[in-house]
């Protein structure tokens, strides 16, 4: 499967910690669209599947695009709906990350470097500094299955936390 929801636990996290200056939606969005390579040489059976995107140049230019994407649909929402849009803006820490462009650029940028990390721990064809090297040094740093555990103890460390700042209301 392309698309792991197991990123998104990482980018849970930093927003719990960061949620007035953190979007996680931009996060998540730079994720999908890194994983859009991989899902296009899947369906078109040419390997490797993980190619420049999943490198650290390439994660860096679709997280900026996911940024811009993300900005688009805001602004464009606040076109429409001006009132909704900025009446989220003043409610909570949580909905301000999730709509300035200082959440959103953060949030995007989060996504696409942390990308080749999580993906080169466990796919032997990640090649994090290509152009200028094939070299893997995040390959097998820990298993699949511990990566996986601590993803999801990322997403519920990050629940707890956004769960917080609902609290406090601020
Ligand atoms: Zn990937």
């Amino acid at each position: 499967m392309p698309f792991t929801p197991f990123h998104f636990g990482p980018g849970l996290a930093v927003k719990g910690m960061g949620a007035p200056v953190f979007s996680w939606s931009a996060f998540a969005a730079a994720q999908v669209l890194i994983d859009c390579e991989t899902l296009y040489y899947l369906l078109h059976k040419d390997y490797p599947v993980h190619r420049f995107l999943h490198s650290f140049l390439g994660a860096t230019a679709a997280g900026l695009a996911a940024t811009i994407l993300c900005l688009v649909v805001v602004r464009a929402a606040g076109l429409r709906r001006p009132r909704l849009v900025m009446s989220l803006l003043g409610s909570t820490s949580i909905a301000r990350g999730e709509l300035t462009s200082l959440g959103i650029l953060l949030g995007g940028l989060a996504g696409g470097l942390s990308h080749p990390f999580l993906d080169g721990i466990m796919h032997p064809d990640v090649r994090p500094f290509m152009p200028w090297s094939d070299y893997n040094p995040f390959l097998g740093l820990i298993g699949v299955a511990q990566l996986h555990l601590a993803c999801v103890a990322a997403a519920l460390f990050g629940v707890v936390c956004v769960t917080l700042w609902r609290g406090r209301n601020a």
